[in-house]
């Protein structure tokens, strides 16, 4: 089901100085995602969606952006696509991320979109108005470079070839690009092999960062919705993670240390960094004093 809704407001600071994706504001133009990632943590009580399959339309985002973006004095990134994809098959229909884009290239304000899917390739003429004036940062997750897998773990969702290849067209039009390597499901992704093809085909499309996870987080209803769904893909699975993690809320590959190892060498053959800078405005050069 799809309806609109009414928020009170739109950009939130990122209270923690964020050295993962260089955010100081965070904006969700949507609520649920159609992606439908069976891991997906925004399924957590704590955030109050109460079906996850239903996608909430914020009517009024614009007015709010319109409304909120000159009162804000520090040029940050603003972040999109942390509790829904900002690029969801909905998105066709409504265009919030589009018409944010352009208030935010109007606006003079950076922007690091995080998303799964190629439908950000529409909006390539925003984000180069975006990157004439300031910064577009664009990171695509891909989790496992296997298309069937995905299929099964991220049904709603553009494959990761294709997210791939996106990332390609962006970066040869001068889009900062990059992969968000996570979350790494324990004993379905982390796999040396699978890591190393992410990392070199990222890189040898233009990538200019790869953000790793090599775990992932489970709690209340999303890991019983994970866990039913992996009865139904993985049989016998479960198993697998009650007896690794319990009622653990951080779920950490046993393969962590070797792959960040592998990883970290990986960065360093393809020159690739490990987060996302905060954005730092140009410098005015100062007026010379004429006497
Ligand atoms: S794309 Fe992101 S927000 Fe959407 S279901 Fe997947 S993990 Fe959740």
């Amino acid at each position: 089901m799809i309806r609109k809704i009414e928020a009170r407001t739109l950009l939130a600071h990122v209270s923690q100085p964020d050295d993962w994706f260089g955010l100081r504001y965070n904006m969700n133009l949507y609520r649920g995602c159609q992606h439908q990632c069976i891991y997906c943590d925004s399924r957590s009580a704590c955030y109050g969606i109460e079906n996850f399959a239903d996608v909430l339309i914020k009517g009024n985002a614009i007015d709010l952006l319109r409304d909120e973006l000159p009162r804000k004095r520090a040029k940050g990134l603003i972040g999109t696509g942390s509790m829904n994809d900002p690029y969801g098959p909905v998105e066709r229909q409504y265009g919030l991320t589009r018409q944010a884009l352009a208030l935010i290239a109007e606006f003079g304000f950076p922007v690091h979109i995080l998303t799964k899917s190629d439908l950000v390739l529409r909006d390539l003429d925003l984000l180069q108005a975006i990157q004439a004036r300031t910064r577009a940062v664009v990171s695509f997750t891909i989790t496992t470079p296997d298309d069937a897998l995905a299929r099964k773990l991220e049904p709603g969702a553009p494959p990761p070839s294709a997210r791939l290849a996106a990332l390609e067209t962006l970066a040869r039009h001068g889009i900062e690009t990059g992969v968000l390597l996570m979350p790494i499901l324990p004993f379905l992704e982390d796999d040396p092999a699978a890591i190393q093809t992410i990392v070199a085909q990222a890189a040898a499309r233009g990538a200019r960062h790869v953000v790793p996870g090599f775990g992932m987080t489970l709690r209340d209803r999303q890991r019983d919705y994970f866990y039913t769904r992996l009865d139904q893909h993985f049989p016998g699975l479960r198993a697998r993670y009650e007896a690794a993690f319990g009622e653990r809320y951080s779920c950490r590959s046993p393969n962590a240390p070797a792959l960040q190892a592998l990883f970290d060498d990986l960065c360093r053959t393809h020159g690739l960094r490990a987060r996302v800078a905060p954005y730092q405005p140009a410098v005015q050069p100062t007026q010379l004093q004429l006497f």
